[in-house]
């Protein structure tokens, strides 16, 4: 993919979502810190329904370390390896407040340092609590950036700076979001959805896939009778908007 190319991929990703979020629940850089450590190998959706219920009760790293371990665990047992998670938070949260007055440190030093901060939670955390252009390259960014020929690297790392190198400077900020997003929801591990792809004609993989019989039956198929009625019965209605009694 060439230059003109990686800067065409990211400003349609951009154009369809401008402003792109991490889907996990946070308020502040803590709970983002906290949140980023349990969602190693987890799902989004469960570190989200596990923490809107420990954050209720314990939001802060003085908090979490009088819930202590086995007070930690409760609140994150259906969250996978849950117990060394606990154990690294717990320490994490000790070192907040022995080295860093119980605030999240923004260098990636600091970050790195505390139990359970590995290099992607460290970019995560720089680049949405602090605005940094870092990428964190997890499971989606790996698999989008070699299977598009956007980025290629055999290791996480070889991924994160080719990147770095790659990505057009305005692109970024957000390049990790867009890349996740994509990945999770369009260029999916098992199969991805090429036939509705918004970067196909940009992307070096091959074959394409092509649209499952459902779903090209759906788009040719004409609007349901009751769709097309409801249409019909709602036209007159809105002629007659602001008229009263
Ligand atoms: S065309 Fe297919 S392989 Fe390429 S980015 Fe889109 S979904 Fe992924």
């Amino acid at each position: 993919m060439n230059a003109e190319q990686r800067a065409g991929f990211f400003a349609r990703l951009q154009a369809l979502d401008p402003h792109p979020r991490t889907e996990l629940e946070h308020r502040t850089p803590f709970e983002l810190l906290v949140a980023v450590i349990l969602s190693a190998q987890a799902t989004d959706r469960s570190v989200n329904l596990a923490t809107r219920e420990l954050f209720r009760v314990a939001d802060t790293p003085a908090a979490i370390v009088a819930l202590g371990v086995e007070g930690l665990s409760r609140h994150v047992r259906s969250i996978g390896l849950y117990q060394s998670k606990a154990r690294h938070i717990v320490q994490a949260c000790e070192m907040l407040l022995a080295e860093h007055g119980g605030e999240v440190p923004r260098t990636r030093e600091a970050l790195e340092r505390l139990p359970g901060v590995g290099r992607k939670t460290a970019n995560v955390v720089l680049n949405v609590a602090f605005g940094e252009p870092t990428i964190a390259v997890d499971t989606h960014v790996f698999r989008v950036a070699n299977r598009t020929g956007l980025a290629p690297g055999r290791t996480p790392i070889e991924v994160e700076r080719a990147l770095l190198e790659r990505v057009p400077p305005q692109f970024l900020q957000h390049s990790h979001h867009w890349l996740i997003l994509h990945g999770r929801y369009v260029c999916k591990a098992t199969r991805p959805e090429c036939w509705r792809c918004p970067v196909a004609d940009l992307c070096e993989h091959q074959p394409k896939t092509s649209a499952p019989a459902n779903a090209r039956a759906a788009a040719a198929a004409p609007a349901p009778a009751s769709a097309r009625s409801a249409a019909a019965a709602a036209a007159p209605a809105r002629g007659t908007r602001g008229k009263r009694g």
